[in-house]
């Protein structure tokens, strides 16, 4: 992948870098005071083609748009985690093309929540298959999603559900149940208070006897090789932590800054392209600790962007208060055990 801060970018970065500068960071705390990415900033990042990316390039998006507002950035990742389930589900028969081809076009919007039934341990969201008794072809779910992302802007959402041993993703249309019931019975979404992202609109998602029909399944695998083959799927959330880091290097070398501050803008993008590096030639057995890599590095270059700010950073609203309380999320969020030990290990060396 090409780092932003020292190669030309590709168009499609390029586009994604002046979305961010002209759209999304402007409005950022606006948005964040609000408490919702608004709908037009995904129309808008998909009519400029945005979700047609794929491979380096998406990931190379992601931090763009991450260090312009990472509650975009966050909303849109989930769109390219669907878009990978439905490319898989779709290889042999091109049974999701047209779900496929409306969310790449940005027709629609998708969230996906696959913590209910793919961390160890219970699932938090169970399926029972429907018997001819309950005249059906399809699972009943039940349990409480803990974090379900977009809410309010998801025409679809991916879920997980387990039933047994195995896990089934389930594309759920939220249009469909909404049109036909005039409201979700049976799904109801419990705001959370967030301290950073509050614009990502995350919820906790109760499911009480919600019914999908077998067309739904995408995709169904044992839990086990699921969780065995996990790491390999931890590079893109990397690019928000990234993000979160180009934003303080532009901060710190923007017009006005010192020398000293300009300098330290240098050296943090330094690091950020050896983070990068890292993170894109990691093989699984490596990416824990590059994702910690980038963490840590966003994490210090928030309390960086804090400290050469100076008091006025504890004013709310602020872009160094803004970006202190996103390096939080980004320590916690989407994280793993080998994560959160070399997290902490780098802060408290030798103290486990
Ligand atoms: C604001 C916010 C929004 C979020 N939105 C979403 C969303 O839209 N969709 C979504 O799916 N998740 C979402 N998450 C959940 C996120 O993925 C979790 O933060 C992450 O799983 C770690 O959470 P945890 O440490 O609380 O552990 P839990 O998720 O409670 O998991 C328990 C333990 O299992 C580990 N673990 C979890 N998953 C795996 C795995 N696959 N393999 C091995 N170990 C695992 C965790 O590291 C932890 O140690 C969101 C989280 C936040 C904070």
């Amino acid at each position: 992948m090409s780092p932003q801060t020292t190669t030309a970018p590709t168009p499609a970065v390029a586009t994604a870098r002046r979305l961010a500068e002209e759209l999304l960071a402007p409005h950022a705390a606006a948005v964040e005071a609000a408490g919702a990415v608004p709908r037009s900033h995904l129309e808008a990042l998909a009519q400029a083609g945005l979700r047609a990316v794929d491979g380096d390039d998406a990931l190379a998006v992601v931090e763009e748009l991450a260090a312009g507002d990472l509650a975009t950035a966050f909303v849109w990742i989930q769109q390219v985690g669907v878009a990978r389930w439905l490319e898989a589900g779709s290889a042999a028969d091109g049974r999701w093309a047209t779900q496929l081809d409306d969310l790449r076009a940005g027709r629609t919007h998708a969230g996906i929540a696959l913590q209910a039934a793919l961390r160890p341990g219970p699932a938090a969201v169970v399926a029972r298959r429907l018997t001819q008794d309950d005249d059906g072809d399809g699972w009943v779910l039940d349990g409480a999603v803990p974090w379900v992302t977009g809410w309010g802007l998801l025409d679809a959402l991916l879920l997980t559900a387990r039933d047994g041993e195995e896990v089934l993703f389930l594309l759920l249309d939220l249009r469909t149940v909404r049109d036909g019931d005039g409201d979700i019975p049976r799904l109801r979404a419990e705001a959370l208070p967030l301290a950073a992202v509050r614009a990502s609109r995350t919820v906790q998602l109760h499911l009480d006897g919600v019914h999908v029909g077998a067309g739904q399944l995408v995709a169904r695998a044992q839990h086990a090789a699921l969780l065995a083959g996990d790491a390999a799927g931890l590079r893109p959330n990397g690019s928000l932590a990234l993000g979160l880091v180009l934003r303080c290097v532009r901060a710190l070398g923007d017009g006005g800054g010192t020398a000293q501050h300009v300098e330290r803008a240098t050296a943090l993008a330094a690091e950020l392209d050896a983070v990068r590096q890292q993170l894109d030639a990691a093989g699984p057995a490596e990416l824990p600790a590059a994702r910690a890599a980038a963490v840590d590095l966003a994490w210090r270059a928030a309390a960086t962007l804090s400290l050469t700010t100076g008091s006025s950073a504890v004013i709310s609203g602020s872009l160094a208060e803004r970006t202190v309380r996103e390096a939080l999320f980004l320590l916690v969020f989407g994280s793993r055990p080998a994560i959160r030990e070399a997290l902490l290990d780098g802060l408290l060396p030798g103290a486990h």
